[in-house]
């Protein structure tokens, strides 16, 4: 069983939130990748910070030992949606109830988790299991740069943990769904708005609203089908 003193969890996780690493800040993500990684090299394991290009932070990874197969991997993002500069703008904070701040939940509260999870693994169990860990750099704006790396261990491990938070119920989360996404442009012909209704007039804006309804009505709890009009 592994306790937690929360007090101090919560205070290391507002070191890690006040890092900005947004996910157009290279430095940020891979200054938040050493920080996690070094508290996993201080008790002998082994650390890599990979060059996955320039358009984000490096991609770290972390081993208990050199090995061809791995047993466990766990996973986080140190990336977040929000762009340079704003974590100094709302910093980390926190009341009776939560803690606020950008990627508190998502998802800098999974890595530290991972952290403190490793720092109290049994001795026995890190003897008996080789254990990766990956802290991905680009995982918001889909992870285009750091999937090539992470695919290649996964493919030698055996279970993998993802530790972004799980739903609001708590209970872990074993699969996602797919996503598609699309940009739909529509186009109108002029016309005046009181008198030319005959003349041909389209008008784009009631285009799109019957698009939004018919969209919206797709959604389906029971399929668990859910689709999000983002911005017009
Ligand atoms: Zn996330």
């Amino acid at each position: 069983m592994i306790q937690v003193d929360i007090e101090k969890f919560l205070q290391e996780l507002e070191v890690l939130v006040n890092m900005d690493s947004g996910f157009d800040n290279p430095e940020g993500i891979t200054a938040v990748g050493k920080y996690l990684a070094d508290r996993l090299t201080a008790m002998g394991w082994i650390a890599e910070q990979v060059d996955v290009g320039d358009k984000t932070g490096k991609c770290t990874v972390v081993k208990n030992r050199e090995a061809e197969h791995y047993d466990v991997m766990l996973v986080g993002h140190v990336d977040t949606v929000f762009p340079s500069g704003e974590t100094a703008k709302r910093p980390f904070r926190r009341d009776e109830r939560r803690a606020y701040g950008l990627g508190t939940e998502d998802m800098k509260q999974g890595d530290l988790a991972i952290v403190h999870i490793l720092e109290q693994l049994p001795a026995e169990v890190n003897e008996k299991l080789n254990i990766i860990v990956i802290f991905n750099p680009d995982e918001e704006t889909g992870s285009v740069y750091s999937a090539p790396l992470i695919d290649e261990y996964a493919r030698n491990t055996d279970y993998a943990y993802v530790f972004e938070a799980a739903s609001g119920d708590g209970s872990r989360v074993i699969q996602r769904k797919g996503m598609y996404s699309a940009t739909v442009v529509f186009h109108g012909r002029a016309g005046h708005a009181g008198y030319l209704f005959d003349g041909g007039m389209v008008s784009a804006i009631n285009e799109l609203i019957y698009w939004g309804s018919e969209l919206n009505g797709l959604l389906s709890f029971e399929r668990g089908t859910s689709v999000n009009i983002g911005v017009i």
